[in-house]
């Protein structure tokens, strides 16, 4: 028998089922098993202990709502990530980097999850649609970064994942593998030395994890985020902007610092996806804007992530800044500071612009 990792054994003992939470919090389980029934639950034990009392935001992200059946506004698929799939599972929407789904099972079900449809109930990804998606990628030498995502892809074993990881380095147009993990905010137990031993050796290595609330950095994903950091992997965190868990800035500020004392470089925070099940978590984009506004230039710029909407309709990730510019014309740039003081650049001359094109024609 196959020895069982700490992790597995973790994953084993997640909460699925409304009962036990009905008796930890003294409300009742039926909203809650009746949601389960069309969106799966499921919360790691070091999660959901967490959680501090109902409604505030660990539970808000793990524990379904009845709200998840009442929105009948938005689409099942929001983002056509079908629509730039020339192999299933695998996304080409960018010119030099693709999107390959390697599971479709994840540590935690989150509540306000993009692939709300997709994870944790049917199996749509099998060693077959991997494989295509590597030969796609094997086939196309435009593509030089590969973003592994899911589900989440440390739900595979290190075995499988090294088979999988190992095949795609190979490729010799590949420079970059990214590595899509929520694990180590919801189970950290998952970042055992012997992952990052495996991943290290496929440098260049990236992983972008997600991280939405102060409260979610304790002692354990900070040794998470520090064992994967030491092995080498720049880390990035991907934040989803959501109402009442953490749409208000002294709360986001936190969050960044909390990230940056972990070696995590803030990376997305993004505008709710229109996902059916969600819509109770979105916000207005004024608030995502007053966010940036409140954190360009009062903290570390690289505590600074990008605010994006991915695009309904599959346009991709569009950054959105507050603004900054006053007036643009021929003759000069006027500019708003952080602090709402107005300045002005001139612009350079035309002659000038026009001669250092040419130059730099010459020189390519
Ligand atoms: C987000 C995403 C990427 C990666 O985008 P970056 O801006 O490079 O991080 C690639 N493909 C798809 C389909 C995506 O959604
Ligand atoms: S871990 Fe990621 S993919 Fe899985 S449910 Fe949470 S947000 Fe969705």
């Amino acid at each position: 028998m196959e020895h069982m990792e700490q992790w597995t054994i973790d994953l084993r003992n997640s909460i699925t089922n409304g009962d036990m939470i009905a008796r930890d919090f003294e409300t009742e389980a039926e909203g809650i098993n009746a949601v389960c029934k069309t969106y799966p639950m499921r919360i790691p034990r070091y999660y959901y202990n967490l959680i501090r009392e109902i409604g505030d935001p660990i539970w808000k992200q793990s524990v379904p709502s009845i709200n998840e059946l009442l929105d009948d506004d938005s689409p099942e698929y929001p983002l056509q990530e079908e629509e730039d799939s020339p192999v299933p599972r695998l996304t080409h929407r960018y010119p030099d980097r693709v999107l390959l789904l390697i599971t479709d099972r994840c540590p935690m079900y989150c509540r306000f999850c993009t692939r709300k449809r997709m994870v944790g109930r049917t199996s749509v990804i099998t060693e077959k649609t991997i494989a295509m998606g590597i030969d796609y990628i094997r086939s196309h030498t435009e593509i030089r970064d590969v973003l592994l995502s899911g589900g989440d892809p440390l739900m595979v074993n290190d075995r499988k994942l090294e088979l999988i990881i190992s095949s795609i380095r190979a490729i010799s147009h590949v420079e970059i593998i990214r590595i899509g993990t929520r694990f180590p905010c919801v189970l950290p137990s998952r970042i055992t030395d012997d992952l990052c031993n495996m991943l290290k050796k496929y440098h260049p290595i990236f992983v972008n994890t997600h991280f939405n609330h102060p409260s979610e950095i304790t002692p354990q994903s900070k040794e998470a985020c520090e064992r994967l950091a030491g092995a080498g992997i720049p880390l990035g965190c991907q934040t989803v902007l959501m109402k009442g868990i953490n749409d208000n800035p002294v709360i986001l500020k936190e969050l960044m610092h909390k990230l940056l004392m972990m070696r995590v470089r803030p990376y997305y925070l993004y505008q709710a996806d229109l996902t059916r099940g969600t819509n109770h978590f979105r916000t207005r984009v004024e608030s995502g804007l007053q966010v940036m506004q409140a954190l360009r230039g009062y903290t570390t710029g690289f505590a600074v992530p990008q605010f994006v909407i991915d695009a309904p309709g599959g346009g991709g990730k569009i950054p959105l800044m507050p603004d900054y510019v006053i007036k643009f014309d021929e003759r000069e740039i006027v500019l708003r500071n952080f602090e709402g003081k107005e300045f002005c650049y001139p612009q350079a001359d035309q002659q000038y612009v026009k001669d250092t094109r040419e130059i730099e024609l010459i020189n390519f």
